[in-house]
């Protein structure tokens, strides 16, 4: 029911957990996190709290891109293997993602036929689309476009691709989310409690939008790649 992202250049564990630790009011059933660094992508995820997912992240893994979820399970047992972040096929991609796939049904059975699911839900469908058309030649934005304009339903969305460990992608329609602005490094969030020890400055996101983010700058997209421009506005209160 949380969704936390950074791209800067301290190290992404903490700052993840404490975000995810701040997202906690919103109830939740299992959390976890993905940390992107020069090895690859180290997923982390456990049923229950944020505590007992502290316990089993690995501190010498360090990074500094990584994403955060907490889970309210709504298609799949509230357990480990549907906890997220989901990663596709070959672990390139990885997702969190708080919403429901309306039509994720159909979408596995017309786009995934050849994939074997490692999960129960809906969310894995999101993962799984955006590495076949990856694989068809699509850049991740564009794979990542083409697969929000199939989905029905509510998302936001966060994205790492294996192979660029300079990009944050994130999307939302009719869930929350937010982009925090910071000084060599940006954040993205359900709301601004969970970033609200880092930065005061937000950008607002629009339904069917996307943002690519890297450290020191964020592109907003509608989901035909159109750029769009947005100002940040500052939040003044204390957390
Ligand atoms: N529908 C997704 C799931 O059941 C996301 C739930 C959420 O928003 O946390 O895994």
């Amino acid at each position: 029911c949380g969704i936390v992202g950074y791209i800067g250049n301290e190290d992404a564990r903490d700052i993840l957990l404490k975000g995810l630790s701040n997202l906690e009011y919103r109830g939740y059933d299992s959390a976890g996190i993905a940390l992107l660094n020069a090895d690859g992508v180290h997923v982390f995820k456990e049923k229950g709290r944020i505590a007992v997912l502290r316990e089993s992240v690995d501190p010498a893994v360090h990074a500094t891109l990584g994403i955060g979820h907490t889970r309210w399970a709504t298609h799949g047992q509230p357990n480990k293997r549907n906890a997220h972040p989901h990663q596709s096929a070959s672990s390139r991609f990885t997702l969190v993602h708080n919403g429901v796939i309306e039509n994720y049904v159909q979408l596995k059975a017309e786009y995934l036929s050849g994939v074997t699911m490692k999960s129960e839900t809906d969310t894995e469908v999101v993962v799984q689309m955006i590495e076949v058309f990856a694989n068809e030649g699509l850049s991740t934005e564009a794979a990542f476009r083409k697969t929000l304009k199939l989905l029905e339903g509510s998302y936001a969305i966060a994205l790492v691709d294996a192979e660029d460990s300079d990009t944050l992608y994130v999307a939302k329609n009719k869930s929350p989310l937010l982009i925090g602005l910071g000084d060599g490094f940006n954040v993205v969030a359900s709301d601004a409690t969970a970033m609200i020890q880092k930065t005061k400055r937000y950008v607002e996101l629009m339904d069917e939008e996307v943002v690519e983010l890297t450290r020191d700058s964020y592109t907003i997209m509608d989901l035909d790649g159109n750029e769009k421009t947005r100002a940040p506005y500052t939040v003044s209160f204390d957390a």
